[in-house]
This record gives C-alpha cells, structure tokens and sequence, in this order.
C-alpha cells in the first residue's frame, strides 16, 4: 500500500529507507552526538515528507570547512523538532544503520511485486542485476513490468559478482550439497572480464575498472573467438614452478596504475575462469552451473580454466582438497552445480572450504552447559591479547571439540579460576591458553574489536602457554585483514 500511494518522485526514497539504506551514506555525525539531539521535546503530529527528510540530509552531508560540525548539528537538530517518537527512533537507526524492522531486501521485492503485480522472481532478478531495489522500484512502479527492460545483463556493465559462504570443512559442505562441482579456491584477485568485438574491459570485485593494469589477461581474452563474453575469474601471480606467490604480490600487481609494462614482465599475472554469464548474446545467468560452465569450456582453451571436477563422492572431494592445498592454493569452492548465477548473492550455493588457521587464545569466562552438558562449563569465551595494555579482548565462543574428559577437566580448573558470575556465566582469571581452529575471521558488531571467529573449535589445551604467548589482537587482525584484502 505504501508503494502503490507514493509519488513517483518519492519511491527511491521510500525503497531505501524502507531497505534501511541512507542514500546520502554517512552524514559526519557521531552516535554520541545523534542520540544527545534526539533528547529535545519530539513534534506531537507527524508532518514530515519523504522528500523534506531527504533534502534535510542533503544540507547535512554537504555542509563542509570551518564550523561545519556545529552547523550539520543544528540542522540535524532542526530535523528532529519536526519529527514525532518514532519518526526520530526511525531516523536515528536509519542513519546509524541499525534498521532492524524486517522489511528489508527480501520483503521490499515481494512488496514491489505485489504493488504492480509481477512476479517476485522477474523483480528480484532485476534487483540483482540493478545492485539495490529503489532504481527497480521506480521503473516498475513508473511503467509496469516493462519496466524491467532496463535491468538485463549486458556486456561493459559489470554486475555483482557472486559470492560464497564458508562451511565447517569437506565433509559438511558435500553433505549439504550432495553432487557437486569443486574447484580450487585460488588467492587472487576476483575479476569480471567483459568482451565485444575488439575490446575488453576488466572489473574487479569492487567494480572498478582495472582494465589497464591487466594487459596479459586482455591479451589472452581477445585471442578468444565468441564475439560477445561475460567471464568471471580469478587472476594471480604464478611462480615458474606453478605455485602461487603471495597474495601481496598478486595485490601489487592489481589495480597498479603505473610502470604496468615492466611489472608484467618480471610478474606476470594468470587468468583462471570458473564463470560464464554471457555470450554471444545470450544471457546464462539463470542456466544451471554446470551449463554454464559448459558454455566457459567451449568459449575458452583449457589453460584459461580453473582446475576443477565433478564428484559426489567425500573422499573424492577430500583429494581434490588435499591436492589443491598441496600445490599451495588457499582450498576449495565447492558448488551446486544446479544453481543460477546470483549476483551480489552470498548464498549457501557456492561453499568455501579452506585449511582451518590455529589461534592461541585465552579463556576468559565459561557458560554453563545444558542438556547432556547440564552441570560442566562448557561455551568458552575466548580472547586475544592486546599487546598495547596486557588486556584481552573477546572474539568468540566455542563449546565444539571438547571431549568429555577435557569438559571435566576445564570445569574444575576454571571453578578454581573464577573471579564472578552473571547468570550462567563464570568469568575467571584470564589464565588459561587454548588452541583454536577457526575457518574464518569476521567482520562483527558484536565485539569491541569489531571482528568474531567463524567456526571456532577447540583442538587443545595449551598448558604449556601462559596469556602472555597468546596471539594478540593485531595477529587476527593481520588474518582478518589478509581474508577481506584477498576478497577486495
Ligand atoms: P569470499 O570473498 O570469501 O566469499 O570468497 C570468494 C572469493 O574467492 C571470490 O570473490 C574470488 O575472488 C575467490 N575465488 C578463488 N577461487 C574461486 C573459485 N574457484 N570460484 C569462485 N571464487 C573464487
């Protein structure tokens, strides 16, 4: 009902701040600074437009040089006079990204479906294919379904690439997608290689054009013989015997603007596609993987092509996994080979499965356990060190890979530990040093380091440790950054 009734001037704003995106991004305001000026009287009626909202925030961010905290404070303040209790709880969240109210992506689309009587599907494609729902919303809401017209896959128009979750290990990930196709899982850099007749463009994860520091991959791509092409890859630095560099390397190699020629000839870059969206005119996105795939395989030589297999078989998989970490890259994508191409998508149909990294790290509370568990202390609080201060700082928790014994043994020595208690929680003396295996770092809000582990499970105690040869916060933010860095 919303969308049907809005102006059509205001249904890009209304899609995002339904979708609990502010267009204007940051507004140069802290929290601290937002919820002091929420303190003053609220408007008793609501009186507020869309567009006087947007306009307000507008002045805000443009509001620049001498003076200029003072005077987005006062403006900001002036928009909250105007808005009701919970015109200004909705604009607070809106503006600090908290907007938690359900109604985000998933439901907007069904709601624009609705609202002009098109089927979700066509309407969430083209939000794929758009990025965000609010340019969707107006088309459709402004011109029916033919609207969607502007939203296809076209070649020199980069779309988002799809992404993948991490599974726990080889075993869980062929569990949950039974027949799949799995390819080595190189650390590079991810492109998107766009080709028409005679030209190519090149776009990195980000959508930057990157074109220019890659003239080994156009080289290769222009040899191939389609006259339209939509490909995804990987590139990476290769030393002679095969093995890859380092990511720093590839990374120094990416994205470089300058002295690109005799860079390339002492680094030379590799392509390895697993990826074909588009060819020849033809969009693939909604084709099954391994179709897909068959439409790479025919439009590119093999050396171009990611090393890759079919199985349903575990251990089958479990080779494959071995082989690829025993050549020296970072693991495995395993993928359904049924699934469409979801843009911008991190579904649970392509998984990552890497070798698990080891964190020494230091307990510092314990929860009660439940259920079979009743009566150990059994979630561990895990924390690394601050090297700064001697403190530590929490990035998880973990109850997996305890075994009866260590569960009797860790309730007794962490009892002798405890320092306090809030409900089913026993804080103790930050002493005892455990060894971690974790799939993965994350960027959290739920921790005051900003990050949390992925699929923490406790491989062992470490006695042998005292807190002080724990791995300190800047390690896992090293591991942290290296995983997005790889990913950027
Ligand atoms: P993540 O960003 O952690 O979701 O991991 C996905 C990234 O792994 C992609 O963006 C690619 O840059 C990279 N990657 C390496 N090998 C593959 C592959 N075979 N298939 C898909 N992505 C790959």
């Amino acid at each position: 009902d919303c969308l049907r009734q809005a102006a059509p001037e205001e249904v890009e704003l209304i899609v995002n701040y339904l979708s609990g995106t502010l267009p204007q991004g940051r507004i140069g305001l802290g929290p601290a600074i937002i919820r002091n000026l929420a303190g003053s009287e609220p408007a008793r009626e609501a009186t507020l437009s869309v567009q006087e909202v947007d306009d307000a925030f507008q002045l805000i961010t443009e509001t620049r040089g001498k003076g200029s905290q003072q005077a987005r404070r006062e403006n900001l303040g002036r928009l909250f006079a105007r808005a009701t209790t919970d015109e200004r709880e909705f604009l607070i969240r809106l503006i600090l990204g908290e907007l938690r109210q359900g109604a985000l992506e998933g439901v907007l689309v069904e709601a624009i479906a609705d609202a002009v009587d098109v089927p979700a599907a066509e309407i969430r494609r083209a939000v794929m294919l758009a990025g965000e729902p609010a340019r969707v919303a107006a088309a459709v809401l402004g011109e029916g379904r033919a609207g969607l017209a502007l939203f296809q896959l076209v070649p020199m128009s980069p779309i988002q690439p799809m992404l993948a979750q991490p599974a726990e290990g080889m075993d869980d990930a062929m569990e949950s997608l039974g027949k799949a196709a799995l390819e080595y899982k190189l650390d590079g850099a991810r492109v998107q290689i766009h080709k028409v007749a005679g030209e190519v463009r090149i776009f990195s994860r980000g959508l930057n054009d990157v074109t220019n520091s890659l003239p080994e991959i156009v080289d290769a791509t222009l040899d191939l013989p389609a006259h339209s092409l939509i490909l995804d890859g990987e590139v990476i630095a290769l030393r002679a015997n095969g093995r890859p560099h380092p990511f720093q390397l590839t990374m120094r190699r990416f994205g470089r603007k300058s002295d690109v020629k005799e860079l390339s000839a002492t680094l030379p870059l590799n392509v390895f596609l697993f990826d074909c969206l588009y060819r020849d005119g033809q969009q693939l996105i909604d084709l099954p993987t391994r179709e897909r795939f068959a439409n790479l395989t025919d439009a590119a030589q093999d050396d171009l092509l990611i090393p890759r297999t079919e199985t349903h078989d575990p251990d089958a998989a479990n080779a494959f996994l071995a082989k690829a970490l025993a050549e020296g890259h970072e693991g495995v994508m395993v993928k359904s080979i049924t699934s469409p191409y979801a843009a911008g998508n991190r579904g649970a149909e392509w998984l990552k499965v890497k070798l698990a990294h080891t964190l020494d790290l230091v307990v510092l509370a314990a929860e009660w356990g439940s259920g079979r568990r009743r009566g150990w202390l059994s979630n561990l609080h895990l924390g690394a060190r601050d090297a700064k201060d001697g403190s530590f700082v929490m990035l998880g928790k973990t109850f997996k890979g305890l075994t009866d014994k260590v569960l009797k043994w860790q309730t007794q020595r962490l009892l002798e530990l405890e320092i306090g208690r809030e409900d089913y929680i026993v804080h103790v003396r930050p002493e005892l040093v455990v060894e971690i295996a974790v799939n993965e770092i994350q960027a959290s809000s739920q921790y005051p380091s900003g990050m949390a582990l992925r699929f923490a499970r406790v491989k062992q105690y470490r006695n042998d440790k005292g807190p002080g040869d724990a791995d300190t916060v800047d390690t896992v933010r090293e591991l942290f950054r290296r995983q997005t860095g790889a990913t950027e």
